[in-house]
């Protein structure tokens, strides 16, 4: 059944102001500040025209997982003030589409796709904030470094001035074993304390951007400073995840 606008509207409110609860709980079991805890909306799928009500609810940040969808909606909804974050996989020959709009990439994985940002932002005269992007589950069907590879991945970035490296980013195993999941996101903890010895003079990895509709709150507990969210906002996606990781179900 199509809901009516109203409806959309009370269903994203109604389903947002659940997460941010949740998100506070967590934070209190974890004996952390819920302030130092970003929501950020994942919209892939999500028609634009629903995100005019999603921005009217709220949402004013909202992540996509692909460029091209995301330079799509951020054309057709650039009267709204949305801040975009391109949290998915990056071609190097898509970069100078992202460098028009983006505020933020938290897939960053290669030089190649540093180096190419980096160019086209200094000819938009722009600067991005920038995750690095980790393999924290070791599956083949993730992108994102391996874990070993962050440190001496890290030091050829700042050279890139055009990029703000903020921390890092992570998918963790989908498993319905918590025991897994959390695994992942321990991995994260150990990286980021690595980085703080080892990472360059004026690069700090405070921010770590992990959890999802699944798995947010055993995320937060193990230091998310960042969670991103779609279905437990917006509703079940039509398309399977493998659309968006290869090689999943
Ligand atoms: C889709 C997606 C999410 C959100 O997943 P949900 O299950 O909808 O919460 C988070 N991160 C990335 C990289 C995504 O592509």
């Amino acid at each position: 059944m199509e809901l009516n606008a109203e409806q959309q509207f009370n269903d994203i409110q109604n389903n947002l102001t659940t997460v941010k609860q949740r998100i506070v709980d967590a934070c209190k079991k974890a004996g952390r500040d819920p302030a130092s805890v970003r929501l950020l909306p994942v919209t892939k799928t999500v028609p634009a025209e629903r995100l005019r009500i999603a921005y009217a609810a709220g949402c004013h940040e909202m992540g996509e997982n692909k460029i091209q969808e995301a330079r799509e909606k951020s054309e057709v909804l650039s009267d709204l003030n949305i801040k975009w974050a391109v949290i998915g996989h990056l071609q190097t020959n898509k970069a100078k589409y992202l460098a028009r709009f983006a505020n933020e990439f938290q897939a960053l994985d290669s030089l190649k796709v540093a180096e190419e940002l980096d160019k086209r932002l200094q000819n938009e005269g722009r600067s991005i904030d920038v995750y690095v992007q980790v393999n924290s589950s070791g599956e083949a069907s993730k992108f994102g470094l391996p874990p070993e590879g962050v440190c001496d991945f890290v030091q050829q970035l700042p050279k890139y001035s055009s990029l703000r490296i903020k921390g890092l980013m992570t998918l963790a195993i989908f498993s319905s074993d918590h025991a897994r999941v959390r695994e992942c996101f321990v991995k994260m903890r150990e990286v980021q304390a690595m980085l703080r010895q080892e990472a360059p003079d004026g690069l700090s990895f405070d921010e770590l951007s992990m959890g999802m509709s699944g798995d947010y709150e055993l995320a937060i507990e193990e230091g998310a400073t960042v969670v991103r969210v779609g279905q437990a906002i917006f509703g079940k996606r039509p398309l399977p995840d493998s659309h968006y990781w290869p090689g999943m179900g």
